[in-house]
Formats: C-alpha cells, sequence, structure tokens
C-alpha cells in the first residue's frame, strides 16, 4: 500500500467509526424484524369491489359480488400484514363509501367512487389493488382476470405479476393482464394500480368454488405473491 493509500483508508477508519459510535443508539424504535419481512415500508390500499346498497353482481343463486370481494380482500391484508405492509381496507364491512344523505343509488355510486380515489391519496399508498367479480349474460364463461390502466410500467408490472400468479397457482384459467382505459379508479388515481376479476358468477362452477373459504383463500395468496413479486422483482422486457 502507498502512502497516500494508507491515509485515505485510515480517515475512511475513522469516519466509518465515528458513524457506528453515533447511530446506533437512535435505532431502538425498529427492530431487525420488521427490517427483514418482504413487504415492510410500503402501504397498500385494497379495495373490495361495490358495498352496501350496491351489491355488484349477482349469480343466479343470489351470491353478490359484493359479499366474495370483501371476504378476499381481507384474506389478501392478512397475507400481506404478516409480510410486514401497512394496509387498507376501503370498506371492511357491508357498506359502500357514499355520505349517509346522498340520495339515488346512482349519485351515490358516483361520490362512492371518488371517495375510493380519495381514500387511495389519503393514505398516501404505494400501489393499490380492487377486488371484482364478473357476472354476463353468457354461463359459458370462467376464469380470473387482472386490469391495468396502460398509463405506465408499474402498473402493467403489477397486473402481470397477479396475473402470472392466478395462473400458476389455480391452474384454471389462461386469460392474459389486460390494459383498460375506461375504469375510473385505474385511471385516475395517482400511484399504481390493478383490478381484479376474481372470477365469473355468472358460471355455476366458478360461482360455488368462489363461495368456499378454501378458494378464497387459494385466491388471495395468488394475489398476494403477484404483489410480493411486484415488490421484490424488476418487469421483464417481455410483459
Ligand atoms: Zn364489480
Amino acid at each position: 500500500m502507498n502512502g497516500m493509500l494508507k491515509k485515505v483508508a485510515w480517515v475512511a477508519g475513522i469516519v466509518a467509526l465515528g458513524f457506528l459510535i453515533q447511530y446506533p443508539i437512535n435505532k431502538t424504535t425498529t427492530t431487525w424484524e420488521s427490517w427483514s419481512l418482504p413487504l415492510s415500508g410500503q402501504t397498500i390500499v385494497i379495495d373490495p369491489g361495490h358495498g352496501g346498497p350496491d351489491g355488484g353482481a349477482v349469480g343466479k343463486d343470489d351470491t353478490s359480488e359484493k359479499e366474495i370481494s370483501l371476504a378476499v380482500s381481507k384474506k389478501l391484508q392478512s397475507y400481506l400484514q404478516q409480510a410486514g405492509a401497512l394496509v387498507y381496507l376501503t370498506r371492511e364491512t357491508d357498506t359502500d363509501l357514499a355520505e349517509d344523505g346522498t340520495q339515488g343509488l346512482s349519485n351515490r355510486k358516483s361520490e362512492d367512487i371518488r371517495n375510493r380515489l380519495n381514500f387511495i391519496h389519503e393514505k398516501d399508498a404505494d400501489f393499490f389493488v380492487t377486488v371484482h367479480l364478473n357476472a354476463i349474460p353468457s354461463t359459458r364463461w370462467r376464469g380470473a382476470q387482472t386490469f391495468y390502466y396502460p398509463k405506465e410500467d408499474h402498473s402493467r408490472h403489477l397486473a402481470t405479476m397477479i396475473q402470472s400468479e392466478i395462473i400458476d397457482n389455480l391452474e384454471n384459467t389462461t386469460r392474459t393482464p389486460l390494459a383498460i382505459n375506461t375504469l375510473y379508479l385505474l385511471k385516475n388515481a395517482e400511484v399504481p394500480g390493478a383490478l381484479v376479476e376474481i372470477g365469473f358468477l355468472s358460471n355455476e362452477q366458478e360461482r360455488e368454488e368462489l363461495k368456499q373459504e378454501s378458494y378464497q383463500q387459494q385466491m388471495a395468496a395468488s394475489i398476494y405473491e403477484g404483489m410480493l413479486r411486484y415488490v421484490t422483482e424488476e418487469p421483464e422486457e417481455e410483459e
């Protein structure tokens, strides 16, 4: 080691020692455990679709979208919290987000969706997912699908990771993530987000699955794993 290099190493050593003496004292509030969890520091909003007077889609046996979206959202919340994330649900009960005095379902619905958007921004979410179910006149179609607004790569990455985990874990759909321009929440949110349509209430077999606790658990786990990959993996070129 030449003289100059020695001097630099010596100064660096003193500086490092200075930091060690000064800083460890203030770290008592943060445990090693909370730092080592994969979603520590992430704030996530989960939006269970519909609620209250707005039941959303309904199956032939009166199974309603609002009930299953909430059940799956709560299971998803629990996975995310165990991974260290700070998680907020836009609703935790059978209610919408309109003000008490607002009259008429269509007035309530537009107020409700604006308040969901405000909720995401107020909570300062890093990203969000909104959970819905489909119902269409044809009983034939089934399979979960994830949607995103094609404004930036983060939302696409989030939707791609979630859909990929749903495909791999549930082995009952080959649907691919889809860009959509018209959904208010995805379009207007200032942070990345995805909408997961977790299945069709209009398909009898899928409806029966969606009502089962174990299937809801698997669905929540798949969405969770997709969100985890969104945070921990870089997007691939071909996404
Ligand atoms: Zn819906």
